[in-house]
């Protein structure tokens, strides 16, 4: 029987160390000694696992850490990155060289990759909005071979269909991938959906606690493996220390994403009759268009909520400067909770009209529920708001 996520989150890549301990210690090295050259060409050739070179993830505590992401998302395997936007780039590098499609708004840092940088390169990349869904088959049929989508999106959290997407790109002998770091593995399994890859910024949900950056993308081997020499040539592997730091994080998981998914739909249902608010985004509110397919494509509505507030761009700017429990700081996913106003940040290097096409006002504050009192949460915004 598969054990519970809960229980995976805490044994998964559990190994028998010398000393008992139940958690991996930090192989804080950078390489490994060899009884013999027979015995290092064994490693190097595969005929037996072991562990060779830091950068190359071959060190146990990163190969513990991985088991660990590999279990929670349902995967076969996972790569540990040091950031969500290295774990992406060596996704495009490995499977995007025949073109890119972006599906919906994706993060600022992924947007400027495929839109500017990978075009350098070469790289053809297609951003799509997603209400121009039917663009899809023909840039399939043009030879693009990955997908890419974010869902909930970033700030307005619109729901994208996975499984249906994943249908139409399979047809087409593609791969989707999909940017799962919003939902966390407690709120949405992506895998399980018929997404290809996932792909995590550790930073947000993954590690908790807004004190390390990492990334992380699970899947099957067969797609990993094209992966490692990217990442390993890129340099892009997670530093011991980071990784035992994020191995200990996983392990409450799923008790803190289950709160903030809690809290988040109180702040979000008692916000919906403030005066001072002109709309609340949260896929749990019965009224959100996405609410029908988030409920049954996920299996929580997740710690994030947008709200807009009356009076535009500048009223907004006064609600967040005058926050004083919600942190001004553009990340989220940590304990703490975090405010942002996204034409400022995230939204701040696109044209007011690019924005205006994605639905992005100024009126928008995007909200990162942390794990406080939703007591405190709630008269923190009150008096910001009066
Ligand atoms: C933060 C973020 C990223 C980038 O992750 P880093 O760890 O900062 O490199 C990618 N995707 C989403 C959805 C994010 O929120």
């Amino acid at each position: 029987m598969t054990q519970g996520l809960a229980t995976r989150t805490i044994h998964a890549g559990e190994t028998a160390d010398a000393h008992g301990s139940p958690n991996m210690p930090v192989y804080n090295t950078t390489t490994f000694r060899f009884a013999s050259t027979a015995d290092l060409l064994d490693v190097v050739e595969g005929r037996r696992p072991g562990s060779l070179y830091t950068r190359y993830g071959l060190n146990p505590t990163i190969q513990a850490l991985e088991a660990q992401l590999a279990s929670i998302e349902g995967a076969e395997a996972a790569w540990a990155f040091c950031s969500g936007m290295a774990a992406e780039t060596s996704v495009f590098f490995a499977h995007g060289r025949k073109g890119v499609v972006c599906i919906g708004d994706a993060y600022g840092g992924t947007l400027e990759l495929l839109a500017t940088q990978l075009p350098q390169l070469g790289i053809e990349t297609h951003l799509i909005l997603g209400h121009e869904l039917d663009r899809l088959e023909p840039l399939l049929e043009s030879g693009s071979q990955l997908v890419f989508l974010e869902t909930p999106s970033n700030p307005a959290l619109e729901i994208m269909d996975i499984a249906s997407v994943a249908d139409r790109v399979h047809r087409h002998g593609a791969l989707l991938a999909v940017d799962n770091t919003f939902a966390s593995p407690v709120n949405q399994r992506p895998l399980e959906l018929g997404a290809d890859l996932v792909v995590h910024s550790a930073t947000k949900y993954l590690g908790g606690h807004s004190d390390l950056t990492a990334g992380a993308i699970m899947g099957a081997r067969e797609l990993l493996a094209p992966v490692f020499g990217w990442r390993k040539n890129l340099g892009s592997m997670i530093a011991p220390e980071t990784g035992a730091l994020l191995s200990r994080s996983l392990r409450t998981l799923t008790v803190r994403v289950e709160r903030q998914n809690r809290t988040a739909q109180t702040l979000a249902e008692t916000l919906v009759r403030h005066p001072r608010i002109e709309r609340v985004l949260y896929p749990g509110l019965p009224g959100f268009p996405g609410h029908e397919l988030a409920a049954r494509q996920m299996h929580g509505f997740g710690g994030i909520l947008t709200i807009e507030v009356k009076g535009g761009g500048t009223a907004a700017t006064r609600v967040a400067d005058r926050l004083r429990l919600f942190i001004l700081a553009p990340s989220l996913g940590g304990v703490e909770s975090l405010v942002t106003q996204p034409c400022t940040t995230t939204h701040h290097g696109l044209t007011p009209q690019e924005r205006a096409r994605r639905g992005i006002s100024d009126a928008m504050l995007r909200l990162s529920v942390g794990l406080e009192d939703p007591e405190d949460l709630i008269a923190d915004l009150e008096q910001a708001l009066a």
